[in-house]
């Protein structure tokens, strides 16, 4: 790994008060070392993004809903319709390798370097390494914690005094609907004892006041899921009393089976659909926080990422600046204004001119493909992907969270 700094970028979320920040080896620095390239007031920098909640199987598109019409009252005929649905006849063409890959770059494409793939790890543990991203592995979790959901993991009172002994999160979806038992969530986890700040609740669409007020108390982290709850239920959480209650609220994409294409995606609906639902802006630089620093916290991640500062692992995203204010600039980002994303230290997506911290050299393991009229080199061959997961699939998919177009496969290549 090559050591780089990048020069007079306008910087978010962090400490650093100088011109420079790069990366010593893995970890954000604010010393010049190593290669320097002049970003020239044109871009901004952030944390890498980090999204709380996503299934790393289930990530194909269209979305499956509800009938027209109509909506849920808990995810599980959601399920069964997804099982039914020839959205998933389709994907099942895809190998369980595709569908993690593919889901490791609608991470990468949209800044997200850190994420959660909500799976038991021992069906996730071998393949989230070899990710283009960081999928964390640290967490205890349950599906749900009710008595109808999958039964994940060792149950909430093993699977939560791992995640307090390790210092890492328990995770779990919570009150994804609207029945006795969705309803009663976070008295459920207050019977157990297990309400406390290692908790980071998925969906909460069914909490009262009270149980906003409990979470609260507790310490406990939200992951906002708006697109998903509006599709699958039209009504997501109670979000301005949450974030008013003080509680830690993320933000999450779920899958993009029921959910947006992407985080990027995800913050903008959100905004839109914060001011219709209040009549005010949810300000951007709250949003920001959301998907950066206040995700790290709920990932018990807040020592090592989530912000710029100095000794916190290098996941940096530089994108364009188009807008005067660095938060307001975050939400107007689409894909193909990323410019630059580190992994650790590590590029793993640029523009050319940053290929010179390798050297001036395509490394090993990289190649090149074209997103908004650029060449850019990327970790990994996504384009062989998409190619081969077309052919499996039998015709042009259109993955709208991959941001290129195949080329056609050359002679003998
Ligand atoms: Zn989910």
């Amino acid at each position: 790994m090559a050591d780089f700094t990048l020069l007079n970028g306008i910087l978010a979320g962090g400490s650093i008060s100088g011109k420079a920040i790069g990366a010593a080896g893995d970890r954000i620095t604010a010393s010049v070392s190593g290669c320097t390239i002049d970003l020239k007031g044109q871009s901004c920098i952030y944390p890498g993004l980090i999204n709380t909640h996503d299934h790393l199987q289930g990530n194909y598109r269209p979305p499956v809903g509800p009938k027209p019409g109509t909506f849920y009252a808990t995810w599980l005929p959601w399920d069964n319709d997804l099982k039914a649905s020839d959205t998933y006849k389709e994907r099942s063409k895809l190998t369980r390798e595709d569908l993690y890959s593919l889901s490791g770059y609608k991470c990468l494409f949209s800044g997200v370097t850190t994420v959660n793939d909500h799976f038991p790890q021992s069906l996730n543990a071998e393949i989230l390494p070899t990710l283009p991203i960081r999928a964390i592995l640290e967490y205890g979790l349950a599906h749900e914690a009710s008595s109808y959901d999958l039964k994940w993991g060792d149950g909430v009172e093993v699977e939560h005094k791992r995640a307090v002994d390790n210092n890492w999160p328990f995770i779990t979806h919570l009150s994804e609907g609207f029945d006795d038992e969705s309803m009663n969530g976070v008295n459920f986890l207050e019977s157990l004892n297990v309400l406390d700040s290692h908790c980071l609740l998925i969906h909460c669409i069914g909490f009262s006041d009270e149980d906003i007020e409990k979470a609260a108390k507790a310490g406990a982290s939200v992951s906002w899921c708006a697109f998903s709850n509006m599709f699958m239920f039209n009504v997501t959480c109670k979000i301005r009393k949450m974030i008013k209650a003080g509680i830690n609220v993320t933000i999450g994409t779920d899958s993009s089976a029921s959910g947006s294409a992407n985080l990027l995606d995800e913050m903008r609906y959100d905004r839109n659909l914060y001011r219709e639902m209040y009549g005010e802006d949810l300000p951007a630089e709250t949003m920001f926080r959301m998907v950066t620093c206040n995700a790290a916290k709920a990932f018990w991640m807040g020592d090592r990422t989530g912000s710029l500062d100095e000794g916190k692992l290098a996941d940096i995203l530089v994108t364009r600046a188009r807008k005067d204010d660095i938060y307001e600039n975050l939400l107007s980002t689409s894909m193909e204004d990323i410019e630059l994303l580190t992994l650790a230290g590590n590029p793993i997506y640029g523009e050319m001119r940053f290929l010179d911290i390798f050297g001036g050299k395509l490394p090993e393991g990289y190649t090149r493909i074209i997103v908004g009229q650029r060449p850019v080199f990327v970790k990994g061959d996504p384009e062989g992907l998409y190619r081969q997961a077309r052919e499996k699939i039998g015709f042009k998919k259109v993955l709208d969270f991959l941001p290129f177009e195949p080329t056609e496969q050359k002679d003998g290549a």
